[in-house]
């Protein structure tokens, strides 16, 4: 997005380039060290960019933020991707679960946890995801119960759960009331990773990379204060959350490197495809795709600045984003061949790590589902499960399966 700044956003962006390129020698290198190693230093380098002030940057200046806008937040985002170093290294705690305590959290939990997770003393994860409860989140399993004392004991299995093997504290939605429809009974929950009773197991990606996990909770407990957000509102606090992880990816693909000039220099290296004119379609439409991402980002941007939250119209970047990476990802390789998915290529990563982002924030069909009831009136999904309690569901689904059943042979 090369925003037309304004001279006020030409003056910030003109001492965010400045910050980086004085100190982009402290950034970390990645070349090869082991996992741990390099955690350290992204941690190391994350507080370095809070310290700066480049972490944060919509966050509020009481709570260790800038108090700036998402077009400030853009341009730190581009402005890293410009001096080639690493951004934070706690992009799900700052950009995602922060803004969530900052909209629910109480006064102690803030103060309590936020500075660390800015400067990844602390980092967090996302534990939403469990083995039946992706797309229908509100179906999440996982049980907390009250206890006499106000406390809660946590039971259940999370899954996907990125960073988790290196977390301190996971936002964890859980069901608290079975007896009521299945939105309605979900409470959020702050847990210590380190708790008794938690088991991190890693899952490992197609891109290699060792960030997934599936998270066991054995009877945890939990004090009476680790409830974020109301009891039995939990749904509300996590429609925060998903609402923050889909403008973070779309406002932050540049700082990804989905852009198209980057793909369209690579292809323009190659003498043949850049004289194919299939090879030259299928960029134009590439390119087409991001000119219509970046201009309903400056949409997006517009309205944050007025205030307003994006609604179900920004998930919208996300898929259009995604898709068009991915086919940038199947053009360069159709142009580069096999060289383009060896371990030191520029695009290996880029190639196997995306397939995966379709699903995460929220899968291309859900999200194509939301935009067509929300945005476009269309009419929506039938659901089986409205007004009915949660212990009640299987019955109500069994039933009307075997309703449908005889119906058909009738
Ligand atoms: C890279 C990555 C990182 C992630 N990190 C985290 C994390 O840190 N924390 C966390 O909690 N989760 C995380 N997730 C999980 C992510 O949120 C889920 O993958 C996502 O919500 C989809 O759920 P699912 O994988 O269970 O797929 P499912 O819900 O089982 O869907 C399977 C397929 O069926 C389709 N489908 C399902 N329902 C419908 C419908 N009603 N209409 C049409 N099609 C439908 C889906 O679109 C999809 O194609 C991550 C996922 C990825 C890929």
């Amino acid at each position: 997005m090369d925003l037309n700044d304004s001279p006020e956003q030409a003056q910030y962006r003109a001492k965010v380039r400045s910050w980086l390129q004085e100190h982009r020698s402290e950034a970390p290198v990645f070349s090869g060290q082991d996992e741990q190693e390099s955690i350290a230093a992204r941690r190391e380098w994350q507080g370095t960019l809070a310290e700066a002030g480049l972490a944060g940057v919509t966050w509020p200046v009481e709570l260790g933020g800038q108090g700036l806008g998402a077009v400030e937040q853009v341009i730190v985002n581009q402005e890293i991707a410009r001096a080639g170093v690493p951004g934070i290294l706690d992009v799900i705690g700052v950009g995602m679960l922060g803004p969530t305590l900052i909209a629910h959290g109480t006064d102690e939990q803030k103060h309590r946890y936020l500075g660390p997770m800015l400067h990844a003393d602390e980092v967090w994860c996302q534990l939403f995801s469990e083995p039946a409860a992706g797309s229908d989140l509100a179906a999440v399993q996982a049980r907390a119960v009250l206890q006499e004392d106000g406390g809660w004991r946590l039971s259940g299995q999370k899954v996907w759960t990125t960073n988790a093997h290196f977390a301190s504290f996971g936002l964890l939605l859980a069901r608290t009331d079975p007896s009521v429809p299945k939105h309605k009974g979900l409470t959020m929950f702050i847990v210590p990773m380190d708790g008794e009773g938690v088991t991190v197991r890693p899952l490992r990606k197609l891109s290699g990379e060792p960030d997934f996990n599936e998270v066991f909770f054995d009877d945890v407990a939990l004090d009476a204060d680790a409830v974020c957000g109301p009891v039995g509102g939990g749904w509300g606090t996590a429609m925060t959350t998903l609402m923050f992880e889909r403008l973070t990816i779309g406002l932050g693909s540049e700082a990804m490197g989905y852009r198209a000039e980057r793909f369209a220099q690579a292809i323009a290296a190659d003498a043949h495809a850049r004289r194919d004119p299939e090879v030259r379609r299928r960029l134009g439409e590439v390119s087409l795709e991001l000119l219509a991402v970046k201009f309903s980002g400056y949409r997006t941007l517009s309205a944050l600045q007025q205030g307003q939250i994006p609604g179900p119209e920004s998930g919208l970047a996300k898929i259009t984003t995604v898709r068009a990476a991915i086919e940038a990802g199947d053009l360069i390789a159709d142009v580069l061949g096999p060289e383009a998915l060896e371990a030191d290529s520029e695009w290996s990563h880029m190639i196997s790590y995306l397939p995966g982002l379709k699903s995460a924030g929220g899968t291309e069909e859900i999200l194509r589902n939301t935009i067509g009831e929300r945005v476009l009136g269309l009419p929506p999904e039938p659901r089986l499960d409205k007004g009915i309690a949660f212990s009640e569901l299987r019955a109500a689904e069994r039933a009307a399966v075997a309703a449908a059943k005889s119906g058909s042979r009738s």
